[in-house]
């Protein structure tokens, strides 16, 4: 049966949503108050990650948490006013970091990750750019071996979860991405990774598309909902009123101010990043590459080279400190001595993150005709078309090829 169905948020989860219910014949609406992709999913890294199914918290994240933060090179920062309203969020992270917990939020992760070029495929052959998505894997390096051993539980529940990766002494890392020098030990080469050359392009072209489609987007602020036991009534907007029947939210770091109305209080963070890219910087790399040790991506996209990476606990609200991303412009130095930063530019970003690592997907606990798609975190540009994907089977009746279970919002 078709429905009218209006979305809140134009990010890659909202625009791959709408794309797919669109397919399904749906009358779609996206409601935002900027263009498409112009929020978190503007300047991510890029990378398509079917194996990025390890949780942010390992076991012992607390006892590396301290060292972070004194590290003025560090990947986390916490903005002392915003600490004891995070504290609840860092609490439910912790618990979320035991081992029997790791297994099951990769276990989940996984299957919904795993379809991200497949579940892509269509939108972007539909809008006539599937040449932006490229399969050309990731190197991952480390300055030593022992790093690497450090991290041997989460590649261990990769490789566990069927991820391929191969690994790498010094001279595989120069020779897969003969740019890095040999400062590197160890590594790993996970072949089926890829990357989007523009990740804001990817979601303003698909969305281009849903709207020759017969889809619709309107750039308005939502204020509130009304609503009524039967379900929502109507957005409120700064452009006025607007009816809705069935309402999706896929608000990204802002998704629970909406849910929370009717009692889905979820904890979700705005966990800030910052990329670095560089227009001209001389040189390009054949993949993209990880540095788990300082926790960032380098990734070849068609503005220049970009570094993105960083954890800031500071609220939705807060001005952006771009000394997060000279952080990130010290450490491109580093691995690229003599970087020409002539014309880079910097940017801020909310990832929606919640402490289990796991998105929210599925219908609200208790108000009919509700839906969530929200709180992707790190893997929100991976996890979008997958989770659009899903959600159209759950509203149109049919069962998604994904486990929903695990992402369920009562799950806290
Ligand atoms: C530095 C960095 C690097 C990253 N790298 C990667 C990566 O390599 N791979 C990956 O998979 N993910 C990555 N991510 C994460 C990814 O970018 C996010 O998970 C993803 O963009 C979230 O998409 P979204 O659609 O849920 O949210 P958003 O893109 O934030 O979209 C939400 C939309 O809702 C709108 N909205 C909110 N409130 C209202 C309101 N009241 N009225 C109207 N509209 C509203 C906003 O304007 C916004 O457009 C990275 C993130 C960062 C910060």
């Amino acid at each position: 049966m078709a429905r009218n169905i209006t979305i809140i948020g134009a990010g890659i989860v909202g625009i791959a949503t709408a794309s797919y219910l669109r397919r399904d014949g749906h009358a779609v609406t996206v409601v935002d108050s900027r263009p498409p992709g112009e929020y978190c999913s503007f300047g991510n890294a890029g990378i398509l990650s079917p194996g990025s199914c390890a949780p942010q918290a390992m076991p012992g994240v607390l006892f590396k948490v301290p060292g972070y933060l004194r590290d003025p090179l560090g990947p986390l920062a916490i903005r002392p006013g915003h600490f004891f309203k995070a504290l609840p969020w860092f609490l439910q992270l912790v618990a979320a970091s035991r081992r029997s917990r790791v297994e099951q939020i990769a276990d989940a992760l996984r299957p919904l990750l795993k379809q991200t070029f497949d579940a892509y495929e269509p939108l972007v052959r539909n809008a006539g750019v599937a040449d932006m998505i490229r399969q050309t894997g990731y190197v991952v390096a480390y300055a030593t071996r022992a790093g690497l051993q450090n991290d041997a539980l989460p590649w261990k529940l990769r490789r566990d979860r069927g991820v391929l990766m191969e690994e790498l002494d010094s001279a595989g890392i120069k020779q897969k991405v003969p740019q890095l020098g040999g400062h590197y030990q160890a590594g790993l080469y996970l072949p089926e990774q890829g990357y989007v050359t523009n990740p804001e392009r990817l979601t303003k072209s698909i969305a281009a598309q849903f709207q020759r489609d017969g889809g619709h987007i309107l750039q308005r602020t939502v204020l509130d909902i009304e609503v009524s036991p039967d379900g929502p009534r109507a957005l409120v907007t700064d452009a006025g009123n607007m009816a809705v029947e069935t309402l999706v939210i896929c608000a990204g770091s802002h998704s629970n101010e909406f849910s929370a109305k009717w009692g889905d209080d979820v904890p979700l963070e705005a966990e800030r990043g910052y990329h670095v890219t560089y227009s001209d910087p001389k040189f390009t790399l054949p993949m993209p590459v990880f540095l788990p040790e300082q926790k960032f991506f380098v990734t070849p996209m068609e503005m220049g080279l970009r570094i993105a990476g960083q954890s800031e606990f500071a609220g939705n609200d807060a001005e952006a400190n771009y000394a997060r991303a000279d952080v990130l412009a010290t450490q491109m130095q580093k691995v690229f001595p003599g970087i020409s930063s002539v014309d880079s530019t910097k940017w801020m970003g909310r990832r929606p993150s919640m402490p289990d690592s796991l998105p929210v997907i599925g219908p609200a606990s208790t108000m009919p005709n509700v839906w969530y798609a929200f709180g992707h975190g790190h893997v929100g540009l991976c996890g979008g078309a997958p989770t659009g994907r899903a959600l159209a089977d759950l509203i149109a009746g049919r069962p998604p090829s994904v486990d929903l279970q695990p992402f369920r919002v009562t799950r806290f």
